[in-house]
């Protein structure tokens, strides 16, 4: 039987490093189909989507700076380290929201900016209603935080501000991502790493991911 889960195809082939980290372990794993399956009401989708999140931390901060300290235990004196620099998660609303929290359970000392995005009915690019974003973007590791990654087209908007914005240690966490979206995530944003819980077959001709998990703002706040 073919993986549930498969790799991207080749979106990482030739010279480059391959964009998506995909979370094999499997807790994260485990979780992703309930989250996926029909039914499941808005609170527990919320609740999984945030334990997913939770759980995604470990390895999208493995590479943040450190700084030496030393501290006075009890005992005696140690050393140790901490994070440097401030980190910002920015959700794209609404869907990055409920993920953020997730995210700040484990890294309540994240900052958080919002990026509002909307779909320009006549042009059909992403046009930005939010731009709520700290000053000294580059204090530290910024992660852009939206669970779906279908065509790229808002992710590509969203990188594109936050790089004006003076982001520079950039990356992408979603939970799920689409061949499609990966591909011009690589072509346009070159050297972004992606890290997700799964990379689906496809997206529809409504832009929908397949096998995905529907709209993930409908099934977070329950309008669908
Ligand atoms: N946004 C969603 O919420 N779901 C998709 O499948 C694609 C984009």
């Amino acid at each position: 039987m073919p993986s549930p889960n498969p790799a991207p195809s080749s979106p990482g082939s030739g010279d480059h490093p391959d964009p998506v980290i995909v979370f094999d372990h499997p807790l994260i794993q485990h979780k992703l189909p309930q989250l996926r399956t029909k039914g499941l009401g808005h609170r527990g989708f919320r609740a999984l989507l945030a334990e997913i999140a939770g759980l995604m931390v470990f390895e999208f901060s493995r590479g943040f700076p450190t700084v030496d300290v030393e501290v006075e235990t009890p005992m005696e004196r140690t050393a140790g380290v901490r994070l440097r620099g401030a980190i910002t998660l920015v959700p794209v609303l609404r869907a990055g929201l409920a993920m953020t929290e997730g995210i700040l359970a484990v890294m309540p000392e994240a900052r958080v900016g919002h990026l509002g995005l909307a779909r320009d009915e006549e042009t059909l690019e992403p046009v930005a209603y939010l731009n709520k974003l700290p000053s000294d973007l580059n204090a530290g590791p910024v992660v852009l935080v939206d669970p779906m990654l279908a065509t790229g087209g808002s992710a590509v908007a969203a990188i594109d501000m936050l790089r004006k914005a003076g982001a520079e240690d950039l990356r992408m966490i979603c939970l799920v991502a689409a061949p499609e979206g990966v591909e011009r995530l690589r072509r346009e944003c070159p050297g972004l790493q992606i890290y997700a819980a799964a990379v689906d077959r496809m997206l529809n001709e409504k832009g929908y991911i397949l096998p995905g998990l529907g709209d993930a703002g409908d099934r977070m706040y329950g309008t669908t």
